[in-house]
Parts: structure tokens; sequence; C-alpha cells
């Protein structure tokens, strides 16, 4: 269970995610960007992490992209790690995304959620002796 109250908004273009995340911070609200939400619902259980309000990105085209151009890779931070690893833009970037958590988790894990989340993790073998 979420020990708080907070809202869910569901922008549909950045230029309303952002206006709407200024606008609560205006009303001294906490907001945070919402992808997956694995990491925010996790630590939201622990008493880690608390908000007033979330802002889903998820039904913004532009933050679901995924262009492979001839010179550039352009990615929406809403993509799943599932959707990168299943269209392997960039093999590189599809093994590290295989390698977190497991399939269920990586359906919701988002790439910008990967990237902003506080959790760190290290793998056993990436340890020096
Ligand atoms: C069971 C489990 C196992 C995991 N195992 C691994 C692992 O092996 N390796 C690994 O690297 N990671 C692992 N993770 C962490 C995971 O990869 C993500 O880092 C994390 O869960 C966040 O992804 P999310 O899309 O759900 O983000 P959310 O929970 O939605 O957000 C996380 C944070 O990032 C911010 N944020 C999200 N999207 C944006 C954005 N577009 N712009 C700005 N801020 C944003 C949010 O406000 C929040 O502060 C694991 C997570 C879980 C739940």
């Amino acid at each position: 269970m979420i020990p708080f109250d907070m809202t869910y908004h569901r922008p549909i273009s950045i230029e309303e995610a952002v206006q709407l995340f200024e606008a609560l911070q205006q009303q001294g609200k906490k907001p945070l960007y919402y992808g997956g939400g694995t990491e925010i619902i996790t630590l939201s259980r622990l008493h880690f992490v608390s908000a007033d309000a979330v802002i889903d990105i998820k039904h913004i085209p532009e933050c679901r992209t995924l262009e492979v151009g001839q010179h550039e890779l352009v990615l929406g931070a809403a993509l799943s790690l599932t959707t990168i690893e299943e269209t392997n833009p960039f093999p590189l970037l599809t093994k590290t995304a295989s390698e977190v958590a497991d399939r269920t988790a990586r359906n919701q894990i988002t790439l910008g959620g990967n990237i902003c989340g506080q959790i760190f993790f290290v793998k056993p073998y990436c340890r020096y002796y």
C-alpha cells in the first residue's frame, strides 16, 4: 500500500506535462514524473519517497519515439526496456536493458526511469577484487 494520497495526471504533450509540473510546484506541491512507476511504488511503500502528484508521461507520443536514423538514434524516455529488447535498435543497449530485473519488471520499467532512478544496481561480476 502507498502510505499517502496523491493525484494522478496523464498529459498528452510535453508542454502540458511541463506546465503541470510547474503549476503543481507553484501550489507548494511535490510532483514526480512517472515512467513505469516501479521505483516510485517500491520506495513509497518503504517511506523513502513521497509525492503529492505523479505525472505519467507514457501517453505523450514523443516520449515513445523510437527512430533509427543513419547517424542518430532517438529514443523516448517512456519506452519500456522490453520494447528496447524486442526492437533491438542498438545491440549494446539491448544487452544492457535485458540484464535489468526480470521480464515482468522490464515490461514496466522505462528508459527514462532507469536513467533518473535513485536505486543503483551493481552486478556481482562488476566488482573489483
Ligand atoms: C524488482 C526490480 C528489480 C530491478 N533490478 C534492476 C537491475 O537489475 N538493474 C538496474 O539497473 N535497475 C534495476 N531496477 C531499477 C529499474 O531499472 C529502474 O531504475 C527503476 O525501477 C525505475 O524505472 P521506472 O520506469 O519504473 O521509473 P519510475 O518509478 O516511474 O521513476 C523513477 C524515478 O525517475 C523519475 N523519472 C522517471 N521518468 C522520468 C523522466 N522521463 N524524466 C525525469 N524523471 C523521470 C521519477 O520521478 C522517479 O524519481 C529494478 C527495479 C525493480 C522494481
